[in-house]
Order: structure tokens, then C-alpha cells, then sequence
């Protein structure tokens, strides 16, 4: 019956089995904003659930490109796609599944080229990482934006999905245990040693249980989404949700705040600079704007260590190199005239008397769209690279 077909399919019939659940809303999922960190074979999982449901504006953020051994896990990809970035092959593939999404991939590493700004824009963030670095990253950054965010973790058959809630209850960094902190301190220690040997551990993943577990974390998020409506819908919130899928046997688990967490930083005092961009703006030129707000005393506090200089106590060579500590490699940290290791000079503050005033922000490892954060004695107020806000707004705009 040609006619009444016409009559149901309605623009929106893609969402019509979901709108028969009461309090499902799709205009306002159509209007959310996540951040989905990995486009591993838990972000597959996530990213699809997102873009079927019809989630309308999706970061997503990854550093890694395809490899043969990933189209067993994951659903976005095809062998064609070796060697192409994962986040851009992912995004084309959500547009695909719907045309109707933004969709805007970021090729890079979440500690180092991803703003705090877009942190503090979308309504929650799904972490689908691999690692409790990248974690501890989303955590601090989830608390300091107050933005609530959902950590999937998956080995082997067995997973877990949990919810953080800033400002209130435990974080990620809560539920770590001294052993935990150990390992991730150890991996810093070597990481001018052996950073590269030490990132190419690899877990064994399953797409099965990456399917449960991104299910149940995308469910949370649909569920956060709704959470400023009526009714209120129970979320995992300071809670775990623990599968194994040996047996199948399933439990919530509680987790407790600690009070010596230093995970708790949020931002209370806020200033937008539209003017300012990461890859336009000088350190002398955010230095005079932080002091015209604070004070002649006031100073930039760094969220990341920068290196400024290399230098060799073995031969005397001296170097300017302008960096995140973090992301020094093994390699740039051999003298190249004697081939010793090299001393590193960094800071985690800019006073004004630093060598690299006049460079940009961005030259010196600055995410695009960052917040920093202005000190004067016990005032802290933060400070966002506004200008940048169109980075991550308009589909291929980044500076990737
Ligand atoms: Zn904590
Ligand atoms: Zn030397």
C-alpha cells in the first residue's frame, strides 16, 4: 500500500524504534557532544553505538593507524584501510552508517594535542584506551572541566565499563592502587630509556567482549545525557560494572573516594580568550594577557612539563629544543656529537624570563584550544585559547 508507506516514512523514521522508549529524547542526542578517546576495538564498538543511535557530534581521537591484525576487532575498518589513520577511516565509516552526524577525528595523542577546551564543550567523554596513562590524562582533564566521562576496559574475554561523575565521588586515579601508581611511575622513569619498547605492549582483545563492554558504556553515556530530565535514570555513577566472560558471571562494584586523591583539581575561575590560539599566540603575548587580569606577579602554570634546552655535561654541547617532556624520545635525548645521554631542562611554569617568549604556543607543545592556568600567590584563574574553538567545530578544520 503505496500510500500509507508514504505517510510513515517520515525523515526521522530512522529513530522510530527508539522513540518507544518513554523517556528516550532523540532531538536532545542529536544536539549532545561527545569525545571518544581510542578507535581501537573498544572505539569501534563505542563509536558505532554512537553514530547507530544517532549521537550528533562526535570527536574522536586517536594516534594510530590501521594494521592488518586489527579487522578482527574492529568493524569500522577494511583492509584497504592499512596504514590510514584510524580516527579519519573511523569517521568516514560513522558518516556512512549516518549521514546525519558531525563527525570530527583528531589524529593525535590525548595528553598532548588535545585542548582542554574540548574537554570542557562536550557533554561527556567515552574513554576506549588501552593504558592507565591515557586514563589518568582523560581523568584529570574530565575533573578539572567537570565533565562526566565512562572508562571501558577490556582483556581477553573479561571487561569492565565505569562511570566518573565530577565533581562528586571517586575518580579514576581513586580506584588506582599503590601497585598501579608503581607501574605508571616506573614507565615514566624509563621513559627516556626505553619509551618506544615499553609502548608496544599489546593486550589480547576480543570483539565479543568489546562489544559488551562499549554497549554498556554507551548506554551509560545515552543515560548521562538524559540525566537534567524526568524521570532521573539510574547511572553506573562511582560504580564499575565487572564482566567476565569466561563465565559470564557479572557484578557492580562500588569504588570509594579518596582523600588524598590530587585528581580533584577543577577549574573554578574561568576567562575565554577569543583572540587566542595555540599555533598564533606568543608566551609574551599570553603572559601580558594573564597579568593585565592578575597582576605584574602573575604567572602561567603548564599542565605538561616543557623542555626548552638539551644539554651535554659530557662534552659541553648545548641545544635549544622545545617540547613536551613527556614526549622526548629516546633518540633526541643522545648527544649528537659525543652520542652521551643528555641533561634535560624543563619547567612546568612561565615567569618571563624563559628564552622562548616570542615563540607560539603550539611550537612549544601546546595543544590547540588549551586552557592554562594564571597564578598569583593564592589566585588561580584559568585561561582558554578560545580562538581555537573552530579547531574541533567544522569537519577537517584540524591542524592535523
Ligand atoms: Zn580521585
Ligand atoms: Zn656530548
Amino acid at each position: 500500500m503505496p500510500d500509507r508507506m508514504e505517510l510513515t516514512f517520515t525523515p526521522e523514521d530512522r529513530y522510530a524504534r527508539l522513540r518507544l522508549i518513554s523517556w528516550w529524547d532523540q532531538d536532545l542526542l542529536r544536539a549532545a557532544k561527545v569525545l571518544v578517546v581510542g578507535a581501537g576495538t573498544l572505539g569501534n564498538e563505542i563509536l558505532k553505538n554512537l553514530a547507530l543511535l544517532g549521537v550528533g557530534h562526535i570527536f574522536l581521537v586517536d594516534m594510530d593507524r590501521v594494521e592488518l591484525s586489527n579487522l578482527s576487532r574492529a568493524v569500522l575498518f577494511r583492509a584497504t584501510d592499512e596504514g590510514k589513520f584510524k580516527a579519519k577511516v573511523a569517521a568516514v565509516r560513522l558518516r556512512e552508517i549516518n549521514p546525519e552526524l558531525e563527525v570530527v577525528p583528531i589524529v593525535g595523542n590525548i595528553n598532548f594535542e588535545v585542548g582542554l577546551g574540548l574537554f570542557r564543550h562536550v557533554d561527556v567523554v567515552i574513554g576506549g584506551v588501552d593504558n592507565r596513562e591515557a586514563r589518568m590524562a582523560i581523568n584529570r582533564r574530565c575533573w578539572l572541566t567537570n565533565t562526566p566521562w565512562i572508562d571501558g576496559a577490556i582483556e581477553a574475554l573479561s571487561g569492565v565499563a565505569r562511570v566518573f561523575l565530577p565533581p562528586e565521588g571517586p575518580c579514576y586515579e581513586c580506584t588506582m592502587t599503590a601497585e598501579d601508581y608503581r607501574l605508571v611511575n616506573l614507565r615514566r622513569s624509563c621513559a627516556l630509556l626505553s619509551k618506544e619498547e615499553m609502548l608496544s605492549g599489546k593486550t589480547p582483545t576480543t570483539p565479543t567482549t568489546s562489544a559488551v563492554i562499549a554497549g554498556i558504556a554507551v548506554q551509560e553515556a545515552v543515560k548521562l545525557l538524559h540525566r537534567k530530565k524526568e524521570p532521573a535514570l539510574p547511572v553506573l555513577a562511582g560504580k564499575g560494572f565487572v564482566f567476565n566472560g569466561l563465565t559470564h558471571d557479572s557484578y557492580v562494584v562500588t569504588y570509594q573516594e579518596r582523600e588524598d586523591c590530587y585528581a580533584h583539581e577543577k577549574i573554578e575561575r574561568l576567562v575565554e580568550l577569543p583572540g587566542f590560539t595555540a599555533a598564533g599566540t606568543t608566551w609574551r603575548q599570553l603572559l601580558a594577557r594573564v597579568r593585565a587580569e592578575m597582576g605584574a606577579e602573575a604567572i602561567v602554570e603548564l599542565l605538561n612539563d616543557l623542555v626548552y634546552r638539551l644539554v651535554c655535561a659530557h662534552c659541553g654541547k648545548e641545544e635549544d629544543y622545545l617540547g613536551n617532556l613527556a614526549q622526548l624520545s629516546a633518540s633526541a635525548a643522545v648527544c649528537p656529537v659525543c652520542g652521551q645521554v643528555r641533561q634535560v631542562v624543563f619547567t612546568h611554569q612561565i615567569t618571563g624570563d624563559e628564552p622562548f617568549l616570542d615563540y607560539t604556543l603550539r611550537s612549544t607543545g601546546v595543544a590547540p584550544w588549551e586552557i592554562l592556568a594564571g597564578q598569583a600567590g593564592a589566585e588561580r584563574i584559568y585561561f582558554e585559547l578560545s580562538g581555537d574553538r573552530m579547531w574541533s567545530g567544522k569537519e577537517g578544520a584540524n591542524a592535523h
